[in-house]
C-alpha cells in the first residue's frame, strides 16, 4: 500500500504560512507540551537516546508533530517540526529527521481517533515482543488499556528476512498500523513497542504504564499462575484511571525538568 496517495497531502489553504517553516504560534500550548512530553518519556525511562512522541495537530488532522532527530530529552520548543501523514517533513529547513517517523503518519490514518503515538524500545516490554506463549496483558488497574493481549507485528511478513527491524517507509507503517488495528499499544518483535491515545497526556500515561505492567507481569510470572484483569475489568479500570492522567502528568513533568535542567 502506497502512502503518498493524494489524499495524503494537506489542503492548501490549512497549510498557508506554514510552508516556509514559520512559527506554530497557533499550537504554542500543544508545542510546549510536546516538548514536556519528550522530557517526561526521558526522565521516567520509556525513552533514551531513541524513540519517539507525536501529537496530531488538533486543528488539521493531516499533520503531527514531532521533533527533529535528536535525543528526547534534550528537545526544546525550536526542535518541534511539522509533518504530513506520508512522513513528509513540512518545515524542515535542513533539518534531519527520525527514520521511524512512518509509525506515527501510517497510525494517524489509519486511526481518525488517535491523537498522539509514543515509539519506544523500554525494555521490559521487549520480552513479551519475542515470545507468543506470554503475551502482555493488563495485570493491574494502572494499565488497563493493555486489554487481553496487546498485538504483535512481525516485520517479516512484509519486510522479509535480514531487514533492520526498523519501521523506515510508509508500507511498513501501515502493516504496523494493520497489526495495531483497534488496539491501544502494538509490540514490534524483537524491536519495542508503539502506543496511542486520544491526547497527548494520556499517550505519554499509557507509555510509561506499559512498562510498569511488563515489568510487574515478568515479576508475577515467577511466582506463580497469574490472575489478570477480566475483559469486563480493563474496561471499567480504564476508564476509572485514565480520567486522572493529569495527575500524573503534573508531577512528572516538574520531576523531568528538574531532570533535563542538568544537561543545558
Ligand atoms: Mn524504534
Amino acid at each position: 500500500m502506497s502512502g503518498c496517495q493524494p489524499s495524503d497531502v494537506p489542503k492548501a489553504a490549512s497549510t498557508q504560512g506554514r510552508q516556509g517553516g514559520g512559527p506554530l504560534d497557533a499550537n504554542s500550548d500543544l508545542i510546549r507540551d510536546l516538548v514536556s512530553a519528550n522530557h517526561i518519556l526521558f526522565d521516567q525511562g520509556v525513552l533514551d537516546a531513541f524513540g519517539h512522541v507525536t501529537v496530531r495537530d488538533p486543528h488539521d488532522s493531516q499533520h503531527f508533530l514531532m521533533c527533529r532527530n535528536m535525543a528526547p530529552a534534550l528537545v526544546s520548543a525550536e526542535d518541534i517540526m511539522r509533518f504530513r501523514l506520508d512522513g513528509t517533513p513540512v518545515n524542515a529547513e535542513g533539518r534531519k529527521v527520525y527514520l521511524e517517523r512512518f509509525i506515527h503518519g501510517e497510525i494517524y490514518k489509519a486511526r481518525p481517533d488517535v491523537m498522539a503515538v509514543v515509539h519506544s524500545h523500554s525494555p521490559s516490554v521487549v520480552p513479551f515482543s519475542v515470545v507468543r506463549a506470554s503475551p502482555l496483558r493488563a495485570i493491574c488497574h494502572m494499565a488497563a488499556f493493555i486489554g487481553m493481549g496487546a498485538p504483535v507485528f512481525e516485520i517479516r511478513d512484509t519486510a522479509g528476512d535480514g531487514s533492520s527491524l526498523l519501521v523506515t517507509d510508509n508500507r511498513l507503517g501501515a502493516a504496523l498500523a494493520r497489526t495495531l488495528a483497534d488496539s491501544q499499544l502494538v509490540l514490534m518483535r524483537g524491536h519495542g513497542s508503539t502506543v496511542v491515545a486520544d491526547g497527548l497526556k494520556k499517550v505519554v500515561y499509557r507509555a510509561v504504564y506499559a512498562e510498569v505492567n511488563a515489568r510487574t507481569q515478568l515479576q508475577a510470572s515467577r511466582l506463580g499462575t497469574i490472575t489478570f484483569l477480566s475483559p469486563a475489568e480493563t474496561q471499567t479500570a480504564m476508564e476509572a484511571v485514565e480520567s486522572q492522567v493529569a495527575r500524573a502528568w503534573d508531577l512528572w513533568q516538574k520531576k523531568a525538568e528538574l531532570a533535563v535542567s542538568q544537561y543545558k
